[in-house]
């Protein structure tokens, strides 16, 4: 029998977000707005470290795994770390969160490898003001991307787009048209204050209350959740082959329901997406034989996982920006 992490609130942990790059190709003015900045002392983890990740927590009944970033489809051996992940049959469902850059053009290989689901990072449906928040001007191969996506296979598309005010709160008639006759699951999420991000978080935080809100007048209705998903509630219409979700970790109870953990590109378990300086597991990560190590450390280390995040004090932790664990 699998040995199912639990924390001292006993809570469960089903779910695995692991970056595997801090590089992107991206300058989101929330996250790296002054583009990457490269740091020869870090070494990304290798794949066999990341074949080690993904049997540990495997081993410890994590369900679901997110590859994350920085843009993790920069790697070259992408799709060895799909196929290695995939490797591990407890793990039924394994996500990718993207800019969507290369998916036009790669999707097809994810799938093949085993990739089950996918996120596309999109904050605008006009070209101009995508291109302004993104520091890219590439909307339409994103928007290729998502079609590609389709064609490949992919029931359902999740969209990311973070919620702001005066950028896009005032979109929702617009997203919605877009998702009347698709399949994509578009989930706002609310803008998190970072290290670096603190101007802009005063500027264009707004709750996702106001969007909820337009939801409910409009006969939409939230969806109950199971065991391994994200932190999203997730509205459905019946006139709508697309669904809404909302991120809105600045919510009361939010923590309550947590069931990630997260691993960054260097190798740290970060027990919480703020708030600590994570725990390198890099030592247990060299050998085959370390396995048994590495399981126990995850466990022993989540029993010291706090009850909540400190945002609310505007806490963000040691956390500058989301491309180095991943959002
Ligand atoms: N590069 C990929 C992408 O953009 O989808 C994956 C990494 S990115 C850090 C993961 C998610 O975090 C994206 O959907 C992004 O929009 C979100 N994100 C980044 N910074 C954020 C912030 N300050 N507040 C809310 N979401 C943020
Ligand atoms: Fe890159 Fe994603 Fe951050 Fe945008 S949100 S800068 S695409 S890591």
């Amino acid at each position: 029998m699998v040995s199912q992490l639990t924390d001292a609130f006993d809570r469960k942990f089903y779910y695995l977000r692991l970056s595997i790059t801090d590089v992107c190709n991206f300058r989101c003015n929330y996250c790296l707005p002054d583009g990457y900045k490269p740091n020869s002392n870090k070494r990304f983890l290798t794949l066999d470290e990341i074949k080690r990740v993904g049997r540990g927590f495997a081993g410890l009944g994590t369900e679901k795994v997110r590859l994350t970033g920085g843009e993790p489809t920069l790697r070259r051996d992408f799709v060895d770390i799909v196929a290695a992940i995939r490797e591990n049959s407890a793990i039924k469902t394994l996500a990718v969160t993207t800019n969507g850059y290369r998916m036009a053009r790669d999707i097809q290989s994810w799938k093949d490898a085993g990739l089950t689901s996918v996120n596309v990072s999109v904050d605008s449906l006009d070209a101009r003001q995508f291109h302004a928040i993104t520091g890219q001007d590439k909307f339409r191969q994103v928007m290729e991307g998502i079609d590609a996506g389709f064609a490949a296979g992919f029931k359902k598309i999740k969209v990311n787009t973070v919620l702001m005010r005066d950028v896009n709160d005032r979109s929702l008639a617009t997203f919605l048209d877009w998702i009347k006759h698709r399949p994509i699951q578009l989930r706002f999420i609310e803008l998190m204050e970072t290290g670096e991000g603190t101007d802009l978080f005063r500027k264009h935080h707004v709750s996702g209350e106001v969007i909820r809100q337009q939801l409910l007048e409009r006969g939409w209705q939230q969806a109950i959740r199971s065991r391994s998903d994200g932190p999203a509630q997730v509205f459905s219409h019946p006139d709508y082959q697309g669904e809404i979700g909302l991120i809105m970790p600045y919510e009361k109870d939010f923590c309550l329901s947590c069931n990630r953990l997260r691993v960054s590109a260097v190798g740290h378990l970060h027990l919480c997406l703020f708030g600590e300086q994570g725990i390198s597991l890099r030592d247990l990560l060299e050998e085959d034989s370390q396995l048994e190590a590495l399981k126990d450390r995850i466990q022993e280390k989540l029993q010291t996982k706090k009850q909540t995040h400190f945002l609310h004090q505007g806490n963000s932790g040691i956390t500058q920006n989301l491309s180095f664990i991943g959002g």
